[in-house]
C-alpha cells in the first residue's frame, strides 16, 4: 500500500506535493519522496513533516511523490525510482504490486541488465528502455501495456507528466485542475483538500498524458480485462471522506456495519468500535441493530500504526487502545472492527475489555475472513500468517477469547459496497492474474 501525488504546472509544487501527500499519509509511513521535472528529489524516511520541511524545498512547477508502506523491496529503495532509461531519464512513482515481477525481472537478467534495487516498480523503466519505439512517451505507453497488473502510475521526464491505471483497476487514482496546471493523488480527498476543482476519477486502464504547452490527452491502454478494484480500499486503507468509484468510503463502511447486523442479530448492551478503523461499521451497526455505540476504548493518537511495527505487537496495542471501565463494566459489549487480519490485535482488546469488567465480550468483523495474501499492493501478510486461512470462525473465535464472533458475508459485503467489480481476491481466493502459486495456496 502507497499513496502517489503529481503536480503538472503550479506555483511551487514542492508544497502542492507535500499538501497531496499529507493527505495521503494513511497509505504508507515508512518513507516520503518527491521528485522534480528536472530530477532534483527530496527522499527520506519517516513522516511527510519530517522529510518534506521548509529547509528541504526545492525550486520546480512539475514534481511527482511518494509516500511508502513498502510491500516489495526494502525499505531504503524510496520512490520515486529514478533511472536512466534507453529512452532518456525518467522518474516514477509506483502504487500496487506486479504479482509476476520475479519471472519478468528473470528474463531481464539472463538478457544481462542490471537492477539497481530490489522494487518490482523498477521492472516499468527497463520496458522503457527495450520498447520497439524511439519516442520516450509511445515507450511508456508501451511499457504499461506490456504490465497488465498492479498499478496506479506516475511517470515523470522533463517534457511530459503520465498519470495510468492499469486495465484491472486494482489501485485508485484522481486527477484534477489546480493553478493553472494539473495535480493527481491516489484518492480525491487529497485534492479536494488542496482545493483542486473537476476533480476527476483515471478509469481503470486510462492514461492521462499531461505535456509542457498542450491540453491533456486521454489514452486507452487497449487490454481486455475485468474490473477489479481493491474491496479493501473501503473496507480498510481509503480514508472515510475519499469517494472511489463515486462511492463515499465512510459509506460503504456504515453499510458494511449495517448488513453485518443484518446478517447477525445479536444482542448486546453496546457497541464499541475499535477506533479508528471500526468506527463507521460501528456506527452502521448501532443504527441497524438500535444498540447504542458508546467509546470503550480509548486511543492514544501518538501512538504508530501497530500492525507494521514489527516487533511486540500486542503490547504496542496495550499502549494504543485503552479501555474504559466505567463504560464497559458488567455490560455485553459487541466490539466491531474492520478485518482480523493476523489475529493479534484482536486477542488483546477482548482481553483488555475483560480485565475493565466487560462481562460477556462479542466481536463483529464488518469484512468477510481474510484467507489469502494479497499480490496487488496491499501488505496482508503470507498466508501461514493469516490466521483464518487454516483456522474456522470458532477456532479464532477460541483463539482471541471472545464469546461470540461473526463476520460479514462477501454477499453482504458487495450489497454494502453497491459495486461488484471489485477484487475479493483475499477473501476468496480468485485471483484474475497469475499469481505465484506455493504462497497463495490456490
Ligand atoms: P491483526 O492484528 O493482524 O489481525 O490486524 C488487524 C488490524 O489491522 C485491524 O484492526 C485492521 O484495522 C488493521 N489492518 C487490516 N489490514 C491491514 C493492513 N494491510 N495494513 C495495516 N493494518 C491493517
Ligand atoms: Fe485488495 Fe484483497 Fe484484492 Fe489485494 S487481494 S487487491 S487486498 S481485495
Amino acid at each position: 500500500m502507497c499513496g502517489i501525488a503529481g503536480a503538472f504546472d503550479v506555483e511551487r509544487a514542492f508544497f502542492v506535493l507535500h499538501d497531496l501527500l499529507l493527505h495521503l499519509q494513511h497509505r504508507g509511513q515508512e518513507s516520503v519522496g518527491i521528485v522534480m521535472d528536472n530530477f532534483t528529489s527530496i527522499k527520506g524516511h519517516g513522516l511527510v513533516k519530517e522529510v518534506l520541511t521548509e529547509k528541504s524545498f526545492i525550486e520546480g512547477h512539475t514534481g511527482i511523490g511518494h509516500v511508502r508502506y513498502s510491500t516489495v523491496g526494502g525499505p531504503e529503495e524510496i520512490q520515486p525510482l529514478v533511472g536512466y532509461t534507453g529512452k532518456g531519464k525518467l522518474a516514477i512513482a509506483h502504487n500496487g504490486t506486479i504479482p509476476d515481477a520475479s519471472h519478468r525481472r528473470e528474463t531481464f537478467l539472463e538478457r544481462g541488465a542490471v537492477f539497481s534495487t530490489t522494487v518490482d516498480s523498477e521492472l516499468f523503466l527497463h520496458y522503457v528502455s527495450i520498447a520497439p519505439f524511439e519516442d520516450s512517451l509511445e515507450s511508456v505507453l508501451w511499457a504499461l501495456q506490456t504490465v497488465p497488473a498492479a498499478y496506479s502510475l506516475l511517470v515523470l521526464n522533463e517534457d511530459f507528466m503520465i498519470g495510468a491505471r492499469d486495465p484491472y483497476g486494482y489501485r485508485p487514482l484522481f486527477w484534477g485542475k489546480y493553478d493553472g496546471g494539473y495535480v493527481l493523488a491516489s484518492e480525491d480527498s487529497a485534492l479536494v483538500v488542496l482545493g483542486a476543482s473537476d476533480i476527476t476519477e483515471v478509469e481503470r486502464g486510462q492514461v492521462i498524458i499531461l505535456e509542457k504547452g498542450k491540453s491533456p490527452k486521454i489514452q486507452k491502454l487497449s487490454v481486455d480485462r475485468p474490473g477489479r478494484f481493491c474491496v479493501f480500499e473501503y473496507i480498510y486503507f481509503a480514508r472515510p471522506d475519499s469517494n472511489l468509484g463515486g462511492i463515499n468510503v465512510h459509506k460503504a463502511r456504515f453499510e458494511m456495519g449495517r448488513w453485518l447486523y443484518k446478517e447477525h442479530k445479536i444482542q448486546a448492551d453496546i457497541v464499541i468500535p475499535v477506533l479508528d478503523s471500526g468506527l463507521s461499521g460501528a456506527l452502521g451497526f448501532s443504527s441497524e441493530s438500535g444498540i447504542p455505540m458508546d467509546f470503550g476504548l480509548m486511543r492514544n493518537r501518538y501512538m504508530g500504526r501497530t500492525f507494521i511495527m514489527p516487533t511486540d505487537r500486542k503490547s504496542s496495542v496495550r499502549k494504543k487502545l485503552i479501555p474504559i471501565p466505567e463504560v464497559v463494566k458488567g455490560k455485553d459489549v459487541v466490539l466491531i472492527d474492520d478485518s482480523i487480519v493476523r489475529g493479534s490485535t484482536m486477542g488483546v482488546i477482548v482481553s483488555m475489555l475483560r480485565e475493565a469488567g466487560a462481562r460477556k465480550v462479542i466481536v463483529g468483523i464488518h469484512s468477510p475472513p481474510v484467507k489469502y495474501p494479497c499480490f496487488y499492493g496491499i501488505d496482508t501478510a503470507t498466508r501461514r500468517e493469516l490466521i483464518a486461512s487454516d483456522h474456522t470462525v470458532e477456532e479464532i473465535r477460541e483463539t482471541i477469547g471472545a464469546d461470540e464472533l461473526f463476520y460479514l458475508s462477501i454477499e453482504g459485503l458487495i450489497k454494502a459496497v453497491g459495486r461488484e467489480d471489485v477484487c475479493l481476491a483475499c477473501l476468496n481466493g480468485h485471483y484474475d492474474t497469475w499469481v505465484p502459486e506455493v504462497d497463495s495456496g490456490v
